[in-house]
């Protein structure tokens, strides 16, 4: 997945359509096309970044950034009383489909915290 064909790359690039709620010099935010919970918001680098895994030491600001934004955007909303949850999926096992690093911002309704059978 290079930065021609990335799906969030396009929607950065604006040739791809998305509900975006905030963009800022380094994050853009929008809603998850086939969400898993009432509200499920993505925050994503303007950057792309592969994954947690490719992320480097100069990343560290940008990385504190995407967590206190997910933050921002539960202030003054439900969530910020009722909770959520915050996910980064890396690599095969966790499930990472779109190559290219975001954090999940997830809630409005119980998020029990369990797996399936091992
Ligand atoms: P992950 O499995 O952690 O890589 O999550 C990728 C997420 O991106 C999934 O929840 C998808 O529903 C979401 N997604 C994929 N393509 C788009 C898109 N074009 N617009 C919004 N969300 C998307
Ligand atoms: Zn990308």
């Amino acid at each position: 997945m290079n930065v021609a064909t990335c799906p969030f790359c396009r929607i950065i690039r604006g040739e791809q359509s998305a509900e975006i709620l905030y963009r800022d010099n380094s994050v853009i935010c929008f809603e998850d096309i086939r969400p898993i919970t009432p509200v499920h918001i993505l925050i994503v680098p303007l950057e792309h970044i592969e994954s947690l895994n490719t992320a480097t030491a100069e990343h560290q600001q940008l990385l504190g950034h995407m967590i206190f934004t997910a933050r921002q955007m539960a202030a003054g909303t439900r969530l910020e009383r009722s909770g959520y949850r915050l996910v980064i999926n890396t690599g095969v096992d966790a499930g990472q489909s779109v190559l290219h690093l975001h954090l999940h911002l997830i809630g409005g309704r119980a998020m029990p915290f369990q797996y399936g059978p091992r």
